[in-house]
């Protein structure tokens, strides 16, 4: 038995699996962080079923990617990946197999997997199945892939970073065979998307080895094809003499971002092919960081910056060994600020013509920005009749 409640939920999908005569495991990331009791969030079921089998044994399901195998089957309000055996084969173009095979022997599918610590698989009942020695590697903490690295590389050069984030999550070591087919083909993974790599270096930036894990990048020289990196190995190298294991991955980026020093910090992130949202958030921050490095934190800054950017920059900055806050300082500081945005400022754009009895123009935006900064530096009361005496005195109407 495996007492471990996710397992426990989805022991129903493999009984009425088996029950129909195929077989079917647990397997992959879910099996490697149980036996290392590491948190599991997920669970993946392989079977030897084919997707239309699958379909027909189950009444709630999903296609998620039949070509590739996987069906989700719903069970008490959750969904399970169950994906059928299969192998690849001719990865012409370094990322991709040219054909996806289903079969019916999970040795045949646990083989098709990057490193030996991802292909094991568990049986209902507990019983490992572990043709590579996954477990040993475990123990080991050695990040080996099965077979030959350099033909496991060559067929996904995703298979690099992958290890790359491993190492962070994990603070395993590469095996040495590993590691040198790493160096020998680093230049494969210029064939990957983009998409993939961030993927797996929002993976790196969030584990809790990034220091080990970006030295790794650098000695096997993978980080040359990483989106505005290429230039960067000696700010690399600087950025790893921090103690950056305790930033968030955002976090991370803005470091990075800020220590690389881009012409447009915009433009760097979006090569990364980031939502517009998150190149947003970062940008903000590294221009949160470079003001506090010129003016420090004072109310205009943090309010401009808002909350949460000006947290990530001051985690940044004491990281850098630049402050003379710490993040709370720099929140409590925030949350004493006497407004917290445009909406809270006691007087509106309507107050400000009312009492000037002049037309709209580009005077009211100045004038509201004005009364924000006072209100904000305690120089006046955010109090519509204190406001309107301050403008009056200033002669902004
Ligand atoms: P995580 O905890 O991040 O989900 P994971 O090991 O489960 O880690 P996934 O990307 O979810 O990673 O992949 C599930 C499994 O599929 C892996 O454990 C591995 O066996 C296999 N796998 C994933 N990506 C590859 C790849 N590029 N090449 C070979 N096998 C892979
Ligand atoms: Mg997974």
């Amino acid at each position: 038995m495996i007492d471990h409640p996710f397992f426990q939920e989805a022991l129903p999908i493999l009984r009425k699996l088996e029950k129909a005569g195929y077989e079917a495991v647990f397997v992959g990331g879910a099996v490697r962080d149980f036996l290392l009791q590491r948190p599991v969030t997920d669970v993946d079921i392989a079977t030897s079923a084919e997707p239309f089998e699958v379909k027909q044994i189950f009444t709630h399901t999903v296609d998620l990617g039949i070509e590739h195998g996987t069906v989700l089957v719903l069970l008490g309000g959750r969904g399970f990946e169950v994906t059928t055996f299969r192998t690849e084969s001719g990865y012409s173009d370094f990322r991709r197999p040219d054909s996806v095979k289903f079969v019916r022997s999970l040795y045949e599918d646990l083989k098709r997997r990057d490193f030996t610590i991802n292909a094991m698989a568990m049986t209902e009942d507990g019983k490992l199945i572990d043709p590579f020695n996954g477990k040993e590697d475990l123990k080991k903490k050695i990040i080996r892939t099965v077979g030959s690295a350099t033909e496991r590389f060559s067929e996904d050069a995703l298979r690099m970073m992958r290890a790359a984030r491993f190492i962070s999550q994990l603070s395993f070591e590469l095996d040495l065979e590993t590691k040198k087919a790493m160096q020998e083909l680093a230049e494969l993974l210029s064939y990957i998307a983009v998409e993939r790599k961030l993927n797996e270096i929002d993976k790196l930036f969030a584990g809790t080895e990034k220091k080990k894990a970006l030295a790794m990048l650098i000695e096997t020289g993978l980080f040359t094809y990483l989106p505005g990196f290429y230039a960067q190995k000696q700010v690399l190298q600087e950025i790893i003499a921090f103690p950056i294991n305790s930033l968030s991955e955002d976090q991370m980026w803005l470091l990075t971002a800020f220590m690389f020093e881009p012409d447009q910090v915009k433009e760097f992130l979006g090569k990364w092919r980031m939502s517009q949202k998150r190149i947003k958030r970062i940008a903000k921050g590294v221009h949160a960081l470079k003001r506090f490095q010129k003016e420090g934190w004072h109310e205009v800054l943090l309010y401009e910056a808002g909350l949460d950017v000006a947290k990530d920059s001051a985690k940044v900055a004491s990281v850098l060994n630049e402050t003379t806050f710490s993040v709370d300082e720099v929140a409590e500081r925030w949350h004493s600020l006497p407004i917290k945005s445009r909406q809270e400022l006691d007087v509106t754009g309507t107050d400000l013509i009312k009492w000037a009895e002049k037309p709209r123009g580009a005077w009211i935006k100045e004038c509201l920005e004005q009364a924000e900064k006072a209100v904000l530096t305690q120089k006046v009361a955010n109090r519509k009749s204190e406001i309107e005496r301050w403008v009056r005195a200033c002669n902004l109407l």
